[in-house]
């Protein structure tokens, strides 16, 4: 399958927790004021790769805690992005996905990618809440979810460090 990305990291440590394959997804329609990475927007920006392609490079990195799908909007390729998802869980690996939307507010068809994620960072980057000092955020509005304890509980939990 062919993905639309604007770039990869292969080894960040600023994406989530612990070392993490970020995979920048090209394409976002929100605009959000002071955004960082307005090169991601254009639907027909960046370039196709195949997805086999990028799980071989995360299959090969041993020292991988886990692969972040950013961008850009991840939701807007969901397939592709689940068919990702799906082989680093496969592997052993956690995964973090960032979203525009907020968790409330998920399109139906996220659901079998929100199956494969450990943790959501959702919301639209809002400039007048921006704080330097928050982690892995870059607006206080934004919310680190555990997905996992969200389900089971039914009600928002937060991702923690200590047991997250
Ligand atoms: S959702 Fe993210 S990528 Fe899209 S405009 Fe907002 S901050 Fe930028």
């Amino acid at each position: 399958m062919l993905i639309r990305i604007a770039g990869l990291v292969s080894e960040s440590y600023v994406d989530g927790d612990g070392i993490r394959f970020a995979i920048f997804m090209q394409g976002c329609l929100r605009r959000c004021e002071g955004c960082h990475n307005p090169e991601t927007h254009a639907l027909d920006g960046g370039r196709l790769v195949d997805t086999a392609k990028i799980i071989a490079k995360i299959k090969k990195n041993p020292l991988l805690d886990g692969i972040t799908l950013t961008g850009g909007e991840p939701l807007l390729q969901i397939d592709a992005a689940n068919e990702i998802a799906c082989a680093a869980k496969s592997f052993g690996l956690s995964v973090w996905c960032y979203t525009g939307y907020n968790f409330e507010e998920l399109p139906h068809d996220a659901e079998p990618l929100l199956e494969n994620i450990d943790v959501l960072i959702d919301g639209a980057f809002i400039e007048r809440l921006r704080d330097l000092d928050l982690q892995f955020r870059g607006s206080r509005n934004q919310r680190i979810i555990d997905i996992k304890k969200t389900r089971e509980q039914n009600k928002i939990v937060l991702w923690s460090e200590i047991g997250g």
